[in-house]
């Protein structure tokens, strides 16, 4: 029987979250077109305030800290208390879809959607091997989403271009295994990042810019006075990570249709975290569904609106302003903005209030930055 009450299309955290969520009130279908264990491209960092969200899950480094940069050549470092984890994609996404599974889930993988036609009672998946019928579709198939094409074109979209690479870490010399560290000033908007991953220390770059990246990555990493590596040793990869800053420019979907994690946008456009809001966003998706007697896709708006979509705006307030001043965020916010965003990460602040913060700060500190632009 190829008819199912709800289409699930990628299972990765969006997906799981919206099947784990629906399993056992409906016929679900997961629609992967890789297969398990699968590569992701993501550096893996878990804030705190998301972990208890997660069905349990393999820690590989616990961060207590982190090391804000500037170009790679200044650096300032803090300690706090479990602020994020780590976890490597390949094996939490697995987990992930496992208990999908166990809630009830039909999971068929290496079956990639080719496109989606709608009839007035009915959604036709057409994948490269079957055709599916449900009632409703869920597109948690990530960047490029098919749903999305499909059904809500949207013009244009923001988004990172980010490259990465994975390294054993015994090929970095005293490094932490306990912190992250983010270098500003490297891209125009964007950050350098190292991030520890068991056995691996995973370093990238990402812009929201149209900026050389390659290039800039091979520089960024040669001259970095901590780590100083040759990175065309090893195999480069490069993705995307959408964002949005806006109501307006979210795409959530369209009548039986609705859209989560990188699908619709909902990344945080300041860190580029996407995991905890793809994982949120997919089980809010299959909480509507589940809930709405008629309109599902309202209820699904209702929810993002009420949970995830202030703390993402003003995420996206405070990226259009640091971006725009990064050596001066650098010099006068270092010690407290690290430890304010401590909190954020364990979820003891908001987006809100650092973005409130940031503003006094900024205010106190207008002497000192005019001394520094003019020198004196
Ligand atoms: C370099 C990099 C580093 C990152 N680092 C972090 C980080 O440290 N922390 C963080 O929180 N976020 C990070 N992110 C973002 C994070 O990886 C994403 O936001 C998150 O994976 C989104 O989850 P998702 O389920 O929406 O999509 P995905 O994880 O992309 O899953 C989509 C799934 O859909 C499947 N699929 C796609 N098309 C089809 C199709 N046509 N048919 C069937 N299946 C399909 C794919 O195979 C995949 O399994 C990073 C991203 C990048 C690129």
């Amino acid at each position: 029987m190829n008819r199912y009450d709800v289409i699930v299309i990628g299972g990765g955290p969006a997906g799981a979250g919206a099947s784990i969520e629906l399993s056992s009130d409906a016929k679900v279908l997961i629609l992967e077109k890789a297969k398990y264990p699968r590569q992701k491209l993501c550096a893996g960092c878990i804030s705190k305030r998301s972990v208890d969200s997660f069905p349990a899950f393999n820690i590989k480094n616990s961060i207590s800290g982190g090391i804000l940069g500037y170009k790679g050549q200044k650096f300032v470092e803090k300690t706090s208390d479990e602020c994020a984890v780590i976890v490597d994609r390949e094996e939490f996404d697995y987990e992930l879809i496992k208990k999908a599974q166990e809630h009830g889930a039909n999971l068929l993988e290496e079956t990639k959607v080719k496109h989606i036609e709608k009839t007035p009672t009915i959604y036709k998946v057409f994948t490269d091997k079957d055709m599916f019928e449900a009632d409703y579709v869920i597109g948690a198939d990530g960047y490029h989403s098919v749903a999305r094409e499909s059904l809500c074109k949207k013009p244009s979209r923001k988004f990172f271009i980010s490259m990465e690479v994975k390294i054993p870490k015994d090929h970095l010399k005293d490094f932490p295994e306990d912190k992250v560290l983010i270098d500003i000033g490297v891209v125009k908007r964007g950050y350098g990042w190292y991030f520890p991953q068991g056995e691996f220390v995973n370093i990238g770059i990402a812009t929201a810019e149209r900026e050389d990246l390659l290039e800039i990555f091979k520089n960024y990493t040669k001259s970095h006075k901590r780590f100083n590596i040759d990175i065309t040793k090893y195999k480069i990869r490069s993705w995307f990570i959408p964002f949005t800053k806006s109501r307006d420019e979210l795409t959530l979907g369209k009548e039986r249709l609705l859209l989560c994690g990188d699908a619709s946008d909902l990344v945080d456009p300041l860190l580029g975290e996407g995991i905890r809001y793809a994982y949120l966003s997919g089980s809010l998706a299959g909480r509507a569904i589940k809930l709405a007697k008629k309109d599902a896709l309202s209820l699904y708006k209702r929810f993002i609106s009420n949970t995830m979509l202030k703390d993402i705006i003003y995420a996206g307030k405070i990226a259009s302003i640091v971006y725009n001043i990064q050596e001066l965020a650098f010099e006068f916010s270092q010690d407290q903005a690290l430890i304010m965003f401590f909190e954020l990460l364990k979820g003891n602040k908001t987006y809100e209030e650092l973005y409130k913060w940031g503003w006094k700060e900024f205010i106190k500190n207008i002497p000192n930055a005019l001394k520094f632009y003019l020198k004196i």
